[in-house]
């Protein structure tokens, strides 16, 4: 079983989408149920309605899943895990104030080396244990040997007994770490292959820790996936618009392209753009660059334009607010300029508004409009067009620059013989 585990804290992330859509692949690969977990362990942070939202992004995308579960329905097994470990000397209780680790940790930093738990509670005498009246920890003995991570994409690395510490399992109210939940989840679940951020690297050796302490044996495969950068380099802010799923769906992306462009990411593909379909026929984890990617709208607008072009007219057309397939066609042709739904919305919006005419141009703007409202219906551009020539008596700069307003609505854009075949229906709308 593979799994996609997020946390509802807050909006989806492309980071985290472009997790659950190699879950996704994979598990489908490996004929593999996927499980999505929803780690709603950390009660401060979560959001009402996050977990709404990742399910209906997931379903949006055709991210399928076979199995869905609430990390705080485990809460039996966590607990009973701990008091495991307890028993069996793998973990201790830890009754530390976060005043004196505070205090610790100060000094630790005065003396300018790093801070580790110094074992304080590790060996405390039974009875000071059982009738101790005071909130305590539970905490993992620090491993005895390096554990090393073999990872899919980032290689191999080993850390230290150091590195992973003394940590904590529970906390004082009685609710595990991230951790120590995940650890056991992934164990429950029979987890075989693990797929998350490059963020989690260093959580990893904690939790094959706490495989090792439980006994538990079983090989899992790792794969973290390094962090998608902002367009200078530098790390994404949350508060980067482009990092969040719901602005990028706003801002008219389709699900197909922004899917194609996080699998085409620092990865090596047969093509440029591709279904999420055709790429589980050859999407290969091994391939993955273990560097940063950079985030570049530009080049996703460049495969959104790609994927609208692919549409049927009648889909386009309702993606524009339409049922019509000549909407759909005229929407195509503005894809020259328009590269999201947002953008042809607003360019289609603009042929049907009241015109914005220059000053220029108003009478012979009010001469063509009044024309073609009355004008016989012309099947083809030259013949309407030499109609309106004819009767208005104008030419040049001052027949073309007001008709194209009264085509587009904009001084600027696709030929008027490419708009006209797609709006020669819709005349009577057009002319306002
Ligand atoms: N809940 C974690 C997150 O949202 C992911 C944990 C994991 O995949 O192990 O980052």
């Amino acid at each position: 079983m593979l799994r996609f585990a997020p946390s509802p804290t807050g909006d989806m992330h492309i980071d985290n989408l472009r997790v659950a859509l190699f879950n996704y692949i994979c598990a489908v690969q490996r004929e593999e149920p996927l499980l999505i977990r929803i780690e709603d362990t950390d009660k401060e942070r979560n959001i009402p309605g996050k977990e709404k939202e990742i399910f209906e992004i997931l379903a949006l995308f055709g991210i399928e899943y076979q199995e869905q579960q609430l990390q705080s329905d485990n809460l039996r097994f966590h607990r009973a895990m701990a008091l495991q470990l307890l028993q069996d000397k793998r973990a201790f209780n830890c009754f530390c104030t976060p005043e004196i680790l505070e205090a610790k940790r100060e000094a630790a930093k005065e003396s300018k080396i790093a801070y580790r738990y110094d074992g304080a509670c590790e060996n405390l005498p039974a009875e000071e244990v059982i009738d101790n009246p005071n909130p305590f920890t539970i905490r993992l003995k620090k491993p005895t040997h390096p554990i090393t991570v073999s990872d899919i994409i980032k290689g191999e690395s080993t850390f230290s007994p150091d590195d992973i510490d003394s940590f904590i399992l529970m906390h004082a109210d009685k609710f595990p770490t991230y951790n120590f939940a995940c650890a056991v989840d992934d164990m429950l679940a029979d987890i075989s292959l693990i797929i998350r951020s490059e963020n989690h690297l260093s959580n990893t050796p904690k939790q094959i820790a706490i495989h090792e302490a439980l006994g538990y044996t079983k090989k899992i495969e790792y794969a973290h996936l390094p962090i998608i950068l902002g367009e200078e380099g530098k790390k994404m802010s949350e508060r980067d618009d482009a990092t969040s799923v719901k602005w990028l769906l706003e801002e008219g992306y389709l699900p197909e392209a922004i899917a194609n462009y996080l699998i085409l990411m620092g990865n090596t593909t047969p093509t440029e753009i591709f279904t999420l379909k055709e790429a589980i026929k050859w999407f290969d984890l091994h391939a993955l660059s273990n560097a940063p990617t950079r985030f570049d709208i530009d080049k996703l607008k460049f495969i959104n334009r790609e994927h609208l072009k692919g549409l049927d007219p009648k889909e386009l057309s309702r993606y524009v607010g339409f049922a019509d397939e000549d909407i759909g066609n005229l929407a195509k042709v503005f894809l020259k300029e328009a590269g999201t739904l947002k953008e042809l919305r607003t360019k289609i919006g603009a042929v049907f508004a009241p015109k914005n005419v220059p000053d220029e141009f108003k009478e012979e703007y009010v001469l063509l409009r009044d024309m073609t409202l009355q004008a016989p219906h012309f099947d083809d551009y030259e013949a309407y067009k030499n109609y309106l020539m004819e009767h208005s008596g104008l030419k040049g700069k001052h027949f073309f620059e007001p008709l194209r307003i009264l085509l587009s609505g904009a001084e600027h854009g696709p030929e008027l013989a490419d708009l006209y075949q797609y709006l020669k229906n819709y005349l009577k709308e057009v002319a306002k």
